[in-house]
């Protein structure tokens, strides 16, 4: 049986010489690439016709709400679930047929739990004895492995003896010593607490930069995604509704569902008038005010849209301290001091809800229940189509 393409190569020397090239071993190991693949479960769709191609090296993620397919997606690539229809393609070679232990992927999930009887390098050195591979070289992955998660003198333990953090990074080792091209793990952080998780996403940028292996992660945490991912797959009830590089995917939600899945947001109802220049469009706002917006979409006038501005990207001033036709007044309904921020909401003449971040010293004299006037660059505030249930 192969034990993964990375032979070719010593990731062990090169990791200690500080290399950072994410493409070891032959070229284009680790592509991964998904052809219209669906799953039926009954009645249900779990998964509708997906199609990616992932690059060797790339970190993707799958985010998505529970329910919208991420699990089904990567139990598909693993080889636990066949596809209904469609094809999986693994190095150009297709694997629908293949079973999982002939894929030579890495896996951890969540409840992946470590084996409670064997000791720490027992646990790591197991895909390795069941791959055959020679004692002497073993006990060198494996303490390379435990080098790789900051854990050297931990192989004697037994996993009881670990905290959950550390019993994640040794599934993390195990999932990765036998060096395979691609990588899956289903919301491997979700058990941890907030610090430990922020400082195991480090850890595993790192790990990712360190072996080059191709991931692809799933998670529900929107923010973990940006943390993590060179590219998002955003998904809705088991189909992609966006894929993107994160700074893309915040900046240029191509749908109401993006633009609120992904970060925070104002948006206001209303009706697109004329363009106002290449990319620009004036949008009538419900309580009749026109403001400027950009405009990616192909809409016609008249046509039901929202506009999305993030927070970071409003100022917020008193009543009569700028130019009137600059902004939308809106009553301040709560203030959080958030340390580097002030965070606020309110709501506008128009009916609709904001919410704004600005600069601690900028929101003196503020307060909660006072009229202040929002106001934002028209090339950060993006028109989206409406959906049809909000009419
Ligand atoms: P996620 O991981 O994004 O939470 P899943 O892939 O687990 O979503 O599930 C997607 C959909 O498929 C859900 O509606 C779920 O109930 C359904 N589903 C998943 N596995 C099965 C199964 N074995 N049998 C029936 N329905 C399933
Ligand atoms: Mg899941």
């Amino acid at each position: 049986m192969s034990i993964g393409t990375a032979e070719t190569t010593s990731p062990r020397s090169d990791r200690r010489a500080g290399r950072t090239d994410p493409s070891p071993g032959p070229a284009h190991a680790g592509t991964l690439q998904l052809r219209s693949v669906r799953k039926q479960y009954g009645d249900v769709t779990a998964v509708e016709g997906v199609t990616l191609d992932i690059a060797a090296g790339e970190f993707v993620t799958l985010l998505g709400s529970s329910g919208s397919g991420k699990t089904t997606t990567l139990l598909m690539i693993a080889g636990f679930e066949r596809p209904t229809s469609g094809e999986l393609i693994l190095d150009g070679r297709r694997i629908n047929d293949l079973p999982p232990h002939r894929r030579n992927i890495g896996m951890m999930f969540q409840s992946y739990s470590l084996f409670p009887h064997m000791t720490v390098e027992q646990n790591i050195a197991y895909p390795l004895k069941i791959r055959k591979m020679p004692k002497r070289e073993i006990r060198e992955r494996v303490a390379d492995a435990l080098e790789l998660v900051h854990l050297p003198a931990h192989g004697k333990r037994y996993p009881t003896e670990l905290s959950g953090g550390q019993q994640q990074r040794i599934a993390l080792a195990r999932a990765t010593v036998y060096r395979p091209p691609l990588l899956l793990m289903d919301e491997p952080l979700s058990a941890l607490d907030r610090r430990l998780r922020s400082s195991m996403q480090e850890e595993i940028r790192r790990i990712h930069r360190d072996l080059g292996t191709t991931v692809v992660y799933v998670t529900h945490d929107q923010e973990e995604a940006l943390a993590l991912s060179d590219r998002i797959v955003l998904m809705h009830d088991g189909a992609i509704a966006q894929v993107g590089p994160p700074a893309e995917i915040y900046d240029h939600p191509t749908s109401l569902f993006s633009a609120g899945f992904v970060g925070e947001s104002t948006q206001l109802l209303g009706h697109l008038a004329a363009a106002s220049g290449p990319g620009r469009a004036d949008v009538v706002l419900s309580d009749g005010t026109v403001v400027a917006a950009s405009c990616s979409a192909d809409l016609a006038v008249g046509a039901p849209v929202v506009i999305c501005v993030r927070p970071e990207h409003m100022s917020v001033a008193l009543p009569g301290s700028t130019a009137p036709s600059s902004g939308v007044e809106m009553v301040v309904r709560d203030k959080a001091f958030m340390g580097d921020c002030v965070h606020m909401t309110g709501r506008f003449v128009t009916g609709d809800d904001g919410v704004v971040r600005i600069q601690p010293r900028q929101a003196d004299g503020l307060d909660v229940g006072s009229a202040v006037v929002v106001s934002w660059e028209a090339g950060n505030a993006l028109i989206l189509p409406r959906e049809s249930s909000q009419g």
